[in-house]
């Protein structure tokens, strides 16, 4: 049972890619936010089968000048209101808003925001599923002892094919299959 969640029982989601589709444009405005197809009934299936939902994204959007923090709100706005049609909701969205060249220590693949998803909940994230469609993803994910989840949805099967993933990498076809994943956890760990 490798893919069973350790406690807590939370799981970490990046955003373009994975819930909705990404652009080489960026997302730069609520209606270019557009959810992949199932991802929104799977976050909700994900809630049901009793993990809190957590996003962490770069949107160096931000500090390109791209968008404002105004924007991003509204983008956030559709996305919860469009999850909450489907009866799901994310507990908390962790944004790095930095340009690369900024040298924070948030952008994926570094751990910055890992550290502070793990202050907010107290937890420990050691085995926490931490889904992506990129290698910064699972980079940022296994630097901070979550378990790397890779989707094939936006850039995942450009991610699968360059391959060097980091160790323990888990594939899936898309946040439907995770859904599925955890919902067999959840039971598995009922009995
Ligand atoms: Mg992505
Ligand atoms: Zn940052």
């Amino acid at each position: 049972m490798p893919t069973t969640p350790a406690r807590p029982k939370l799981v970490v989601l990046d955003r373009d890619g994975v819930i909705n589709q990404d652009s080489p444009d960026f997302v730069k405005s609520p209606d270019e936010w557009i959810p992949l197809p199932g991802a929104l009934e799977a976050i909700a299936r994900i809630n049901q089968a009793g993990y809190r939902v957590v996003v962490a994204t770069n949107q160096s959007g931000l500090g390109r000048g791209l968008f404002d923090a105004a924007t991003l709100n509204a983008i956030h706005a559709k996305l919860r209101a469009s999850l909450a049609k489907h009866g799901g909701a994310i507990d908390a969205i962790f944004v790095c808003p930095h340009a690369p060249d900024e040298g924070c220590d948030c952008r994926k693949p570094l751990p910055g925001l890992y550290r502070e998803i793990a202050r907010r909940f107290e937890a420990d994230l050691h085995g926490v599923p931490s889904v992506g469609d990129s290698a910064r993803d699972l980079e940022a994910a296994a630097a901070a002892g979550c378990t790397p989840w890779l989707v094939l949805t936006g850039n995942g099967p450009k991610t699968l094919a360059k391959g060097q993933l980091p160790a323990g990498t888990v594939v899936w076809n898309d946040l439907g299959e995770v859904a599925d994943a955890l919902e067999a956890a959840a039971q598995a760990e009922e009995h």
